[in-house]
């Protein structure tokens, strides 16, 4: 995985945080926040590799490889 992925919004170079894991779905879920009843059709683990920018806080997340 390449370290040299650049901030949108400042352009410094963004530090790999690491795997985060969201779960989507059920009523208690991260998604259930945003998309009320419609989460419970889908319920499980999103694994995301998070990036922060270390200048300006902003954050991003990728799918990991594989
Ligand atoms: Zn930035």
């Amino acid at each position: 995985m390449s370290d040299s992925l650049a901030c949108l919004r400042c352009s410094s170079p963004l530090d790999l945080v690491g795997e985060q894991d969201f779960r989507t779905g059920g009523a208690t879920g991260f998604a259930g926040m945003f998309f009320g009843n419609l989460n419970q059709l889908s319920e499980g683990i999103l694994a995301l590799q998070m990036y922060r920018c270390p200048q300006c806080g902003h954050v991003e997340f990728f799918l990991p490889q594989g």
